[in-house]
Order: C-alpha cells, then structure tokens, then sequence
C-alpha cells in the first residue's frame, strides 16, 4: 500500500522539492503552507507521516503538533527546525516529534529518517487481521467477500459464499447436512436437507470454472467435507 506523507511548510521551493523527492520514492504526497491548512489536510488525508516546518504563517508547527498530538499518538510527525534552534527541537520533542531535521537539509538524509520513522510506525502498529481462507488455490477473503481460484475471481451468491465459508473454517471435518443448514441457514432445520445439496453442487461447479480439482467430497451416508490434497 502507498505511503502518504503530508508537508506543512511555507517556503514554496522547499515544499516543491519535498514533494518531488518523496514522490520519486513512491510516496503519496499533500502540502500545506500554513498551521491551519496544515490540520484540515491532516484531518482529511489522515496521512501515514508529517513533516512539519516549525515556523509557518498562522499557528507554527509546534502548535499545530501539539493540536495533533492531542488525539494522536502515533503518526510520526518530523520537525523542520532552523539551524541552531535548540528550543525548538527541545519543545517538538517534548511534544511528541519523532525527530528533527535541520534546515538546511541534504534530501538523502531526510528520505533516510522518513523511512526510518515509517518502518519504526508499521513495526509498532498491530498487523492486519488476517482474513484469508485457503484450500489449494483456493483463496477466500472473509472482509472483502472476494473469492478467487487459481487468481480468478470466482461470483458467489451470498447463500454459496457462506457455504464455502462454513466448509473452509472446517477444513477436513466431515460435516453432515444438519450442522451445514444450521450453520450456513441460520436455523434448526429438521426437514429437507436437499437444498444442501443443491447449493453444494452450485459452488462445486463455481469453484472449479476450468475443471480444476474437487475440493468439496461427498461423505456417503454422512454429508460433506472440503480438503487439500494431502
Ligand atoms: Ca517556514
């Protein structure tokens, strides 16, 4: 996923040229040339970084760090301080900067601390909930509902996607039709169990669009279950 990196900072030519090199290495870049700019854009874009100049029109940096760091304690937030401004990098610091960088500024440095802080971020942020189901080549992605095999997207109606669900998060349990229709229907269902059967054919057929191998097998006598090949 792209990186975005907002940029608060009035100095036109220096904006520029951040924005220049941060997008040559990829990064999604906003700008902002002054305090009160600096918050909507960060409110709006809810970038992955800041780099803030301390002096800007408005608000400075510190204040607008400060307003951020109210809500949020992560973002890392670099700071864009005057050479030889000690106050300024103590009082950032003291806020809640990551770091400083001091202008004037070799841009190989500044790429380099942005990765560090972005690396140093991700490293801290709990990872991405799994949500991938598999069996083979089958790919199943519970948040984004998206079926996939061999890399194909395969459509399912919500019933079918529910079904394979069911059968994935049971991989290899022999399951009868019974605990298939009160699972996948929702409901204790003593009657005809036939439309298990129906709709296993249904997602049978779908899963498998250019004949690759059965993952779903009947259990004679007793009902289904979906395995790998050992
Ligand atoms: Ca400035």
């Amino acid at each position: 996923m792209t990186e975005s990196i907002l940029v608060v900072e009035d100095e036109e030519k220096i904006a520029r040229l951040l924005q220049i090199e941060l997008e040559c290495e990829g990064y999604c870049v906003f700008t902002a040339g002054s305090g009160h700019e600096g918050l909507e854009r960060y409110q709006a874009e809810q970038p992955d970084l800041l780099l803030l100049d301390v002096m800007l029109p408005g608000f400075s940096g510190i204040e607008l760090l400060r307003r951020i760091r109210a809500n949020d304690a992560h973002t890392p937030v670099l700071m864009l301080t005057a050479k030889g401004s000690v106050e300024d990098k103590v009082s950032g610091l003291d806020l809640g900067a990551n770091d400083y960088i001091t202008k004037p500024f070799q841009i190989e440095e500044l790429l380099a601390r942005v990765r560090a802080a972005l690396r140093l971020a991700s490293a801290r942020s709990p990872k991405e909930p799994e949500h991938w189901l598999r069996a083979e080549d089958l790919e199943l992605n519970e948040a984004t509902r998206e079926v996939l095999r061999s890399g194909i997207a395969v459509e399912l109606t919500p019933r079918e996607f529910d079904l394979l669900v069911y059968l994935l998060k049971n991989k290899r349990q022999v399951l009868n039709r019974e605990q298939i229709m009160t699972a996948v229907w929702g409901y204790d269902y003593y009657g005809d169990t036939n439309v298990v059967d129906v709709y296993i054919r249904y997602v049978r057929k779908k899963i498998a669009p250019s004949g690759q191998s059965e993952l779903i097998h009947t259990v004679r006598g007793v009902g289904y279950v979906l395995k790998d090949a050992p």
